[in-house]
C-alpha cells in the first residue's frame, strides 16, 4: 500500500509542486499558519482537503475524538508552540459526523488506551441526556449521536479556555476560538452554535 502512496509522491513533486515552485521554496524557509486546526484523527476528515488549505496555513493537532486533553504533554507543547512561537489568530475545533470516539463513549470495552483517552469527553454523554429529558420529543439514535458530536466540540472549547494561555490571549483580543464541525454525507463544515 504504501508504494501507492510513494507513486502518488512522485507525482506531487512533478505535478503541483514543479508548477508552484517559488511558493513551495518560500515555504521551505519557514511556516507563518494563522490557524491551529484541532480535529479528529479519522481519516476521512483531511483538515487541508475539506478547507481547501494550501500548505502553511493550517497548524493541525489530530487525535481520537478532537479533544482538548487537560493534561498531555503533547497537546500542550502544540498549543504553546502554535500560541507563542507560531503566534497563530485563530483556533478551531472541529468535531465530525459518523465520529467513532463519540460512538464509543460510555461503551464497555476491553481496550486499555482508548476508554482512559475518552474520559476527556465523558461529561459530554451526562450534558447531552440531561439537555434530551428536556426535549418534548427524543431524537432518534443518529440525532442523538449528532448531539453528542456537537456537544463534545463545546467541552473541548471549554478545555481549552482552562488554558491559562489561551485565556490570556483571549482577553486581549490575540485570539479567536471557533467550534466546527464536519458532515460527511454533505461535505459541509458549519459552526457549531
Ligand atoms: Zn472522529
Amino acid at each position: 500500500m504504501i508504494e501507492k502512496f510513494l507513486e502518488g509522491n512522485r507525482a506531487f513533486v512533478t505535478g503541483e509542486f514543479a508548477d508552484k515552485k517559488a511558493f513551495y521554496a518560500g515555504l521551505a524557509k519557514g511556516q507563518n499558519p494563522k490557524v491551529l486546526w484541532i480535529g479528529c484523527s479519522d481519516s476521512r476528515v483531511t483538515p487541508e482537503r475539506i478547507t481547501s488549505a494550501e500548505a502553511g496555513e493550517l497548524f493541525v493537532h489530530r487525535n481520537i475524538g478532537n479533544i482538548v486533553p487537560l493534561s498531555s504533554w503533547s497537546f500542550a507543547t502544540v498549543l504553546e508552540y502554535a500560541l507563542r512561537h507560531l503566534k497563530v489568530e485563530e483556533i478551531a475545533v472541529c468535531g465530525h459526523s459518523d465520529c467513532g470516539a463519540m460512538k464509543a463513549l460510555g461503551k464497555e470495552t476491553e481496550d486499555v488506551y482508548i476508554p482512559l483517552w475518552l474520559n476527556n469527553a465523558g461529561e459530554v454523554l451526562m450534558r447531552v441526556d440531561a439537555e434530551i429529558r428536556r426535549l418534548p420529543h427524543p431524537p432518534d439514535e443518529r440525532g442523538r449521536r449528532r448531539m453528542v458530536e456537537l456537544e463534545n466540540v463545546r467541552l473541548q472549547i471549554a478545555h481549552l479556555r482552562t488554558y491559562p494561555l489561551v485565556r490570556r490571549a483571549e482577553a486581549e483580543g490575540k485570539i479567536r476560538v471557533h467550534g466546527l464541525y464536519f458532515d460527511l454525507d454533505s461535505g459541509r463544515v458549519t459552526r457549531v452554535p
